[in-house]
């Protein structure tokens, strides 16, 4: 009898075995529907085998006609799992994102005109034949909005054979790329880059790059090169690129567009049903060619992945801090291992985990310098915010508020990055002094003057702004205390009346669309300022732009998080370097309190690599990674009594391991989490360590009350 061995998306620790129905073609890889307990539930087959046809098992229900994911996919699933300390099962959910996507695509009828014309004719009969005309063909409810007739009208000339109904799939294929179209003349630099990928890809096999090029120095055209070459040299191969998930707006999109003449597959989190199910149903089946993805892209289904960029790989946004905890990048780069694919790890400002594995050899470095043409990095320049302290009330220094009117006089535009969102990250009341706090959550609650509510940017829960303070009662006494963005722009309206001033931050640009309308009206230069939080940072080209003004270096280096020093040099030299990038030159000015920091001085300096190299001493002398490997362990309960017995429970559970050091139990920075007491351990290993196994070894053991709950972490980037 044969059997299949089915690994459902669901908490559980292995496949099941079911029998194979005779005549039914399953084979190792095949998404199937198989009953499991009260319901039939979609699952992949793992394996067949052979097994004793005594065995009472449940048969197969069906099989669905997708190819089957092919085995380095599903090696990808199980390492991923084991790495990340999770249920084979929960990362096979993150490769089923799309339960339509199993199916063909849905039909709807589109009517076409005939060219006949009945002798019937009336004016909303007319208007139907012209929306025809300008439609091509469409849906009947189509037609009907843009004639502005009710849908009946097109049920009579389709009888009267003036339009023919044709059954079309909703969810059409993507167009298919062309490798042969040529990109701009590339500079000498940026031509021996493109060379080596192409040599690679031609090559074939795993080779992972680091491309490390300054902003703006042409490495989207650089790894074009390799995607252009992966296309022509396989006529299936399938190309994935991994881009933080507010990168990935219509402008990049474009570019792709006009290099290969068709849009990529996209994927990410703001994607209809329908989009969704199309991108998995076409990557599935190997028609989707390029793939532009937020992190989650990386488990979808490819039937034959030959390369794989991980654009602005430094990007925290790539680990993902909530289910199965990964890190894209990383993972990235075992997937690429098992499909035998190239990898290109591109930045401007590497993380130094991707650099020091550069350093050693593990992956071939290739650099950009300069940016093309007349562009040039901007010159950047400390403000002692010490020596130039704003007056009282505002956040603009005078030699930034000088540079800003100066700027706007030139008719050119600047850009104020401060990473907060709202007016105030703080309110506090005058009379008591209360500070507004989430309910059941540590966390201060912002004030946003825009919508008029007090928000939790960690939960995300608001209130109306309320016009008494909740603990004592007096009367318009809340206070706003601190910058946010919209009180900066508040500041510079003041300075600059006759300026457009705009916020770009999520609130002002939720969803594509909107982002899409602030970013293209600042690329033409209807936008004079713009005040943003990190989203301003990615990738976006405004050629006008000459000036950047970072209102308060200093907020990201707060906090006890090892890379705060790596993460601050990071944003700010990726927002300064939209400075500068066309003809005019550009320059930043960095407002801070600890110019002697030295992630600010070599902001400064533009001494990335003497950073990296401070940076990569204290970690090594520290055995903090990548000299060392870090994982933590969340633990959280109903109330502040079981929290505590559990963190002891834990801590006598934690196995012994060589080299291992376990810290904690610790009251978490974030103690209080939507009503839940937080507890962390954090646990250290040398670099030769599994500490995967030790972790996994740990939860096996550790029996919690039902209440309780646990989270695992490896490599962590989040310490709340
Ligand atoms: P990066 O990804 O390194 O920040 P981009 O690839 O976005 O850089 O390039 C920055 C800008 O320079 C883009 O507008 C791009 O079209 C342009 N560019 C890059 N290389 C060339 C080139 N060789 N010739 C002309 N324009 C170029």
């Amino acid at each position: 009898m044969l059997t299949a061995r089915i690994l459902f998306p669901l908490p559980l620790p292995e496949p099941f075995d079911y029998r194979i129905p005779d005549g039914m073609t399953v084979k190792a890889g095949s998404y199937v529907r198989a009953p499991l307990g009260k319901f039939a539930r979609i699952g992949v087959v793992w394996e067949v085998t052979e097994s004793d046809p005594e065995r009472k098992l449940k048969d197969i229900e069906a099989v669905f006609p997708t190819p089957p994911m092919p085995k380095s996919m599903r090696r990808f699933v199980e390492f991923c799992a084991r790495y990340n300390v999770a249920g084979p099962g929960q990362v096979l959910g993150m490769a089923l994102r799309s339960r339509g996507g199993l199916s063909p695509s849905p039909t709807q009828t589109v009517y076409a005109a005939t060219g006949h014309r009945t002798n019937r004719m009336t004016l909303a009969r007319e208007k139907v034949l012209d929306a025809a005309k300008t439609l091509g063909p469409a849906s009947a409810a189509d037609l009907a909005r843009e004639a502005g007739v009710s849908s009946s009208v097109i049920k009579g000339l389709a009888e009267a054979g003036s339009l023919t109904p044709e059954i079309l799939p909703t969810d059409l294929p993507y167009s298919v790329p062309d490798p042969s179209l040529a990109g701009p003349d590339l500079t000498p630099e940026q031509a021996r880059a493109g060379q080596a990928l192409r040599e690679a890809v031609k090559q074939g096999g795993y080779q992972p790059f680091l491309l490390d090029g300054i902003t703006g120095s042409g490495k989207t055209e650089v790894y074009f090169e390799a995607i252009s070459e992966t296309l022509a040299k396989d006529p299936t191969a399938q190309i994935l690129v991994l881009l933080p998930e507010i990168a990935l707006t219509q402008a990049v999109l474009d570019r792709f567009e006009s290099r290969f003449a068709a849009g990529p597959a996209p994927w990410h989190s703001a994607l209809s049903d329908q989009q969704r199910r199309r991108t998995w149903r076409e990557v599935a089946h190997g028609r989707a060619r390029i793939v532009t993805g937020a992190r989650s892209a990386l488990f979808l289904p490819f039937s034959n992945l030959k390369l794989i960029i991980v654009d602005e790989e430094h990007d925290t946004s790539f680990k993902q801090e909530d289910g199965v905890r990964y890190h894209a990048r990383d993972m990235a780069v075992m997937r690429a291992k098992l499909e035998e694919a190239c990898i290109i790890l591109a930045s401007a400002t590497p993380a130094l985990e991707t650099v020091v594995n550069a350093e050693a050899g593990r992956y071939q470095q290739l650099k950009l310098s300069a940016r093309p043409g007349a562009a040039k990095l901007p010159e950047m320049h400390l403000v002692d915010l010490r020596s130039n302290t704003p007056e009282k009330g505002t956040w603009l220094s005078p030699i930034l508020s000088k540079a800003l009117v100066a700027t706007h006089a030139e008719g050119e535009q600047s850009l104020l990055f401060l990473n907060r969102r709202g007016y105030a990250p703080l309110v506090i009341c005058k009379a008591c002094g209360e500070r507004l706090k989430s309910p059941g959550t540590e966390s201060w609650l912002t004030e946003h003057r825009y919508t008029n509510r007090l928000v939790c940017h960690l939960t995300g829960w608001s209130m109306p702004k309320p016009d008494k303070c909740p603990m004592c009662g007096a009367k318009d006494s809340l206070m706003g205390v601190g910058p946010g963005v919209e009180r900066v722009a508040e500041e510079v309206r003041v300075l600059l009346p006759d300026a457009q001033v705009e916020i770009f931050s999520s609130d002002t640009a939720m969803g594509g669309e909107a982002t899409r309308g602030i970013v293209d009206r600042m690329a033409e230069g209807e936008i004079d300022v713009l005040v943003g939080t990190q989203i301003v940072a990615k990738g976006h080209n405004f050629p006008n732009l000459t000036l950047v003004g970072v209102v308060d270096a200093d907020s990201g280096l707060q906090g006890g998080d090892l890379r705060a020093g790596e993460r601050t040099y990071q944003l700010l030299s990726q927002v300064a370097g939209r400075a500068g990038r066309a003809e005019r030159p550009g320059r930043a000015l960095i407002q801070t309190y600890q110019p002697d920091n030295p992630a600010m001085q070599a902001l400064a300096a533009g001494d990335r690599d003497g950073f990296l190299k401070i940076e990569r001493d204290v970690r090594d002398e520290l055995t903090l990674p990548p000299f060392g490997r870090m994982a933590a362990m969340v633990l959280s309960a109903p109330d502040a009594g079981m929290a505590k017995e559990i963190g002891l429970l834990a801590g006598k559970a934690a196995p012994h391991g060589d080299g291992v050091t376990v810290y904690g139990p610790a009251p978490a920075p974030i103690g209080i989490l939507r009503g839940r007491h937080r507890l962390r351990f954090l646990i250290t290993a040398p670099r030769d360590v599994d500490l995967s196994a030790y972790m996994a070894a740990w939860l096996k053991v550790l029996k919690l009350p039902n209440a309780a709950r646990v989270a695992v972490d490896i490599d962590p980037y989040s310490f709340l």
